[in-house]
């Protein structure tokens, strides 16, 4: 595995594997590595033969009372983690490398961009569109392989590649879960196993709210209050929002339908946990 820190140096790196017409399949990620980002790199393996990724704590997506500074950075861990997973380009540019003190053009993320997440995040999905479009002109792959754990994002990026016509196929995969149910996540390091515990509830949520829809119930509403119900009587999670959303629109339609999606974001302490399941 080749590590590049340059924009120029990743430029020269994936030139060979252009040239010779290898699919470069691209996955990009903050690093803080689990299983949840390497079932990504598996998926790349079927999508293509030239694997890239990058390692990038993104500023831009980050709000002022966000946790940029306490991200987790296990550099050593992640290199050797997708090394072994077989990716064959590693892209991990500093701050300074990405964004120069000229920098005046970002993309707006649009009304999706401003909803659920958006709204309690403000500023985020620019961010995070922002720094998807540098790094895809950047690595310029023909696929590029993102988790449904972030469902808004990948629904944002997918939008963002037809609305600016990047030639690159975006590819979701799924949610990788612990046994237990709780979605992998970087940010899963900051609970203690009090938290952690507690943080099942998100996924008890999800799964109530898919019986009750398997039950029978079409209602919005009723299978929102099921979900809420089961997470309101946890005093260390404090949701910020449950509902049920047209998985393309995020629209909440009045009566549910197969294929919909439910989507969920708490805070356990101080950790802000976000998780999905398709009805
Ligand atoms: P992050 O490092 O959190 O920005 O995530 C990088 C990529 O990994 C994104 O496309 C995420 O959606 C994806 N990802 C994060 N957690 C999971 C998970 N538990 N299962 C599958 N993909 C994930």
């Amino acid at each position: 595995m080749k590590i590049l820190t340059t924009i120029a140096d990743m430029r020269a790196a994936i030139k060979p594997a252009r040239e010779s017409r290898e699919r470069i399949v691209f996955v990009p990620t903050m690093g803080a590595l689990h299983a949840g980002h390497l079932s990504l790199v598996e998926r790349a393996k079927t999508e293509g033969s030239c694997i890239v990724m990058s390692i990038f704590v993104n500023p831009l997506q980050f709000g002022p009372s966000e946790d940029l500074s306490r991200y987790p950075r296990p550099v050593e861990d992640d290199e050797r983690l997708a090394e072994e997973a077989g990716v064959d380009l590693l892209f991990r540019p500093s701050v300074e490398e990405m964004y120069s003190s000229a920098r005046t053009i970002s993309v707006t993320s649009g009304k999706l961009g401003s909803e659920w997440e958006g709204k309690s995040r403000p500023g985020h999905f620019d961010g995070v569109l922002t720094v998807v479009a540098k790094l895809f002109n950047i690595v310029q792959p023909d696929a590029a392989i993102f988790g449904q754990k972030d469902l808004q994002q990948a629904a944002l990026v997918s939008a963002m590649v037809r609305d600016l016509d990047m030639p690159i196929d975006i590819v979701i995969a799924p949610i990788v879960r612990e046994v237990d149910g709780l979605a992998l996540s970087s940010r899963n390091r900051y609970l203690s196993p009090e938290q952690r515990k507690a943080a099942l509830a998100l996924n008890r949520a999800l799964n109530r709210v898919r019986e009750k829809f398997a039950e029978g119930e079409t209602r919005v509403a009723a299978l929102e209050n099921a979900g809420v119900s089961v997470v309101a009587p946890e005093p260390q999670v404090g949701l910020d929002y449950l509902a049920v959303i047209d998985s393309k629109t995020f629209e909440r339609p009045t009566v549910a339908q197969k294929g919909n999606s439910i989507i969920i974001a708490a805070r356990v302490g101080t950790t802000r946990l976000i998780d999905n399941m398709t009805l």
